[in-house]
């Protein structure tokens, strides 16, 4: 299995979604515990970064993804 990445401000999905329906949540601190905020209703969660390992099922959007790309102006074109 490969390990997953993520990092804070990265939109991950879980395995089970908010009881909202949505099913997109913002990693908006990391420490011992990791602080997620669903995207739907706003509210935020504490939980132990081995539970959220465990309940995370991809990350749907990286914060630091804009690095690599764009950098050659690909986009800025359009
Ligand atoms: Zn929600």
């Amino acid at each position: 299995m490969e390990k997953k990445q993520y990092q804070l401000g990265d939109v991950v999905q879980m395995k089970k979604p908010h009881p909202c329906g949505t099913n997109e949540m913002e990693i908006i601190r990391m420490g011992m515990d990791i602080r997620i905020k669903c995207v739907g209703c706003k509210h935020s969660v504490l939980v132990p970064r081995a539970k959220f390992e465990s309940k995370l099922k991809k990350v749907l959007r990286s914060a630091a993804v804009s690095e690599e790309a764009g950098a050659d102006g690909t986009e800025a074109g359009q």
